[in-house]
């Protein structure tokens, strides 16, 4: 097997780390660099700007809605860089990765030019309103509803672990515009404004002090017909799209932030005198084989998007219930070899960087990295579907076991 990229893939290479090199800020690469909050908030507010202007913000659309048209494989190798030296790639990761693309696959020509820009310069926010306190896995089950009064859609209902939504000025939202219609037929997907009379967002303050998802009411809130992507009660398979985004959307640099932790908790392991424990280099071993797996998953995913076979449904399911496991796994270890000291609040309790992983708690609970990573590890096998149910998908798509029994809900 022969793992080298192109030449031409070499040379684009050469051009991101040469960018990044010159618009980091000095000394990003020296071991041991931090910032104080005050520079890392200036950091963020300044680097959403320098990545439009370089361009690298959804690299991938297409020239006429102001991407860059990247191949395949020169997206990767952007992603990689970037992942390489540790830098944020993102404006708004529900935008950029999710709504984004869902409106390049199904948006009409107007919807396109409406949204698309927006989300590429980082002017505007997105949450993403799928699950309700009702429905989760079964989220063809959901209640929210839209109903069409002349040129607008006024929605009622309530969402649930809403990320992001106390900052979003957009929720992509499935609500049922057909009640009468089987489950998963009368659902729509609509891109309504977040700042406006009706929308209520209460945050859900969890146990490490972070509220970084909501609850979000409903009431009588509006958004224009025109909004509706992919058509009316087609909400079904436009949300089919953007849950394959979310993934697939780290195919192939994921494995590297679980590798860079794994080198930090190697480090305490020796710090805390457990480097010749057997059964702790055993687990450490065992954490080194997955991610070395991750990234030969991550191999097969991008064969699959180069050879245009079509099979990344079930090979994202397969990942993401690996990694989320594993992670989950490794993270219990790292408290382990810190003893006791994992139960002290070593952490700034500032937020750094653009990712929910990389949460700091609030001041009066300032978690560690390793503490941060530990706590978000237990929804990793959650968010964007359960580890339970990507073993549905795997087991009836990839593995071609019969269906799961449908519940009778009547
Ligand atoms: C950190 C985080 C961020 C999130 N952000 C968002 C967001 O921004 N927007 C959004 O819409 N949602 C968000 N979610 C919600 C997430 O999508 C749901 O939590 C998830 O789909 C599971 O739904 P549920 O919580 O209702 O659990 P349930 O569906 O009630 O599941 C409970 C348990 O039963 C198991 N189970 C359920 N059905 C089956 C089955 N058929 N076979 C086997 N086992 C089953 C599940 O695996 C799980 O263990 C977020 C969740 C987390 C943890």
């Amino acid at each position: 097997m022969d793992l080298a990229y192109p030449a031409d893939a070499e040379e684009f290479r050469a051009e991101i780390r040469s960018w990044l090199e010159e618009n980091l800020p000095a000394g990003w690469f020296d071991e041991g660099f931090s910032m104080t909050p005050e520079e890392r908030s200036a950091f963020n507010a300044e680097w959403t700007t320098k990545l439009y202007e370089g361009g690298w913000i959804c690299a991938s659309w297409p020239t006429e809605y102001e991407g860059k048209g990247l191949s395949i494989l020169q997206n990767v190798v952007l992603n990689e860089e970037f992942a390489r030296a540790g830098a944020p790639l993102r404006a708004d990761f529900f935008g950029d990765t999710l709504v984004g693309p869902t409106i390049l696959q199904w948006g009409t020509e107007e919807q396109k030019r409406r949204f698309l820009p927006g989300i590429l310069r980082g002017e505007t926010s997105w949450c993403q309103g799928f699950s309700e306190p009702n429905s989760g896995s079964d989220l063809a089950s959901l209640a929210t509803k839209a109903v069409r009064d002349g040129d607008e859609w006024v929605i009622n209902g309530q969402k649930v672990w809403t990320t992001q939504a106390q900052h979003a000025d957009y929720v992509f939202l499935l609500a049922r515009t057909d009640p009468g219609a089987p489950m998963h037929a009368g659902i729509s997907y609509l891109l309504v404004p977040m700042r406006q009379p009706g929308v209520e967002v209460r945050p859900i303050v969890q146990v490490d002090g972070s509220a970084e998802f909501n609850e979000v009411f409903f009431t009588d809130v509006r958004c224009p017909v025109d909004n509706i992507i992919g058509g009316e009660n087609n909400g079904w398979k436009v949300a089919m799209t953007t849950l394959g985004f979310e993934r697939g959307s780290s195919a192939t640099t994921g494995y590297r932030r679980f590798l860079k932790e794994w080198d930090r908790i190697v480090a305490e392991a020796r710090a805390h005198g457990r480097g010749d424990d057997p059964l702790v280099r055993d687990r450490l071993v065992r954490s080194w084989q997955d991610i070395k797996l991750m990234q030969i998953n991550g191999f097969r995913v991008l064969t699959d998007a180069l050879n245009g076979t079509h099979e990344a449904a079930k090979l994202n399911a397969c990942n993401k219930m690996f990694w989320s496991e594993s992670h989950r796994r490794t993270m219990e270890l790292a408290l382990d070899v810190m003893g006791l000291d994992a139960q002290i609040l070593v952490g700034t309790g500032d937020v750094e960087g653009f990712l929910p992983g990389n949460r700091r708690g609030r001041d009066d609970y300032p978690v560690g990295d390793l503490q941060a990573s530990f706590f978000f590890s237990r929804s990793e096998t959650i968010w964007g579907g359960t580890a339970e149910i990507q073993r549905n998908i795997v087991g009836e798509r990839a593995l071609g076991l019969p269906k799961e029994p449908k519940v009778d809900r009547s």
